[in-house]
């Protein structure tokens, strides 16, 4: 009986692997199609979602708690972010990624929150490092995000597609491709392959720069966290759906039980990690 049971279970685990593995080839399809607003709620998300649990999304704050960098970014602890116009990169990087928790959480998305240190070989289903970018030069503006060069896995590139199109298309600002930098292709939260408090290599990793505090439009749209997060949701929950790792939970928001985490001891963040 109960190696009956194993078997099918089993036999039914194999299935859906293999099915999925298909369909990851039709990805980059899948993602055009959903990013034109023609979704397909997939019964394959479904039982994956059954087998696996909710997909995890990692969410760094970008130089949140720099100070606490161990030894082998001891560099960094200085890193504390940009300022312009009286704004500090870390308030924004905090308020989108918080709302953009609050968001995915009620899409049934389990979300860790994380400080500027990563944990070793941290996995997720999604990474996503938020930052905001300022420059001397006044009319400097735009938004750009990146992966590690080579690519660590075949899915960072999907993401960083869902990302750079739902994103450039709800913001409009102008994608600043000329100021991708080394530092971004080598950011030490996906640099596993020198680093120990990295992002695991099969976990798809991306840095995201929403665009220029000191450029007064760009700021505008990203102090409206609401628009900011949203663009970021709709990217992420678009690049999940494509791999058919998540699918609209069932009944109403009241149902959908938030699960997130805060990936630093001895701090709070309300409402996540109360004081
Ligand atoms: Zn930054």
């Amino acid at each position: 009986m109960v190696v009956g049971l194993v078997g099918t279970l089993a036999l039914t685990a194999f299935a859906v692997a293999a099915l999925w593995n298909l369909r990851a080839q039709d990805a980059d399809v899948r993602l055009s199609r959903i990013l034109a607003g023609d979704a397909q709620v997939s019964q394959v998300a479904r039982v994956r979602g059954w087998l696996l649990g909710p997909p995890r999304v990692g969410l760094q704050v970008g130089h949140w708690l720099a100070e606490r960098h161990p030894e082998e970014t001891a560099a960094l602890r200085i890193s504390t972010g940009g300022y312009a116009r009286g704004v500090e990169e870390i308030d924004i990087n905090m308020a989108v990624v918080t709302e953009l928790t609050r968001r995915l959480s009620q899409a049934g998305v389990h979300v860790d929150i994380l400080p500027a240190v990563v944990p070793p070989d941290y996995r997720a289903d999604v990474f996503l490092s938020i930052h905001a970018d300022s420059s001397e030069n006044p009319e400097r503006r735009g938004y750009k995000s990146a992966h590690r060069q080579p690519e660590r896995n075949d899915r960072e590139p999907l993401l960083l597609r869902a990302i750079d199109r739902a994103y450039l298309e709800a913001s409009g600002l102008p994608h600043d491709l000329a100021n991708i930098s080394a530092g971004m292709n080598d950011y030490y939260a996906f640099a596993s392959h020198r680093l120990r408090h990295a992002t695991a290599p099969q976990t798809p990793s991306v840095i995201v720069e929403l665009g220029y505090l000191s450029h007064p439009d760009d700021l505008a749209w990203m102090q409206d966290t609401a628009q900011t997060a949203a663009a970021l949701e709709r990217a992420v929950l678009a690049y999940l759906t494509a791999l058919e790792r998540w699918a609209p939970p069932r009944g109403t928001a009241e149902d959908v039980r938030p699960n997130v985490r805060v990936l630093a001891s001895e701090t709070c963040l309300e409402p996540f990690l109360p004081c």
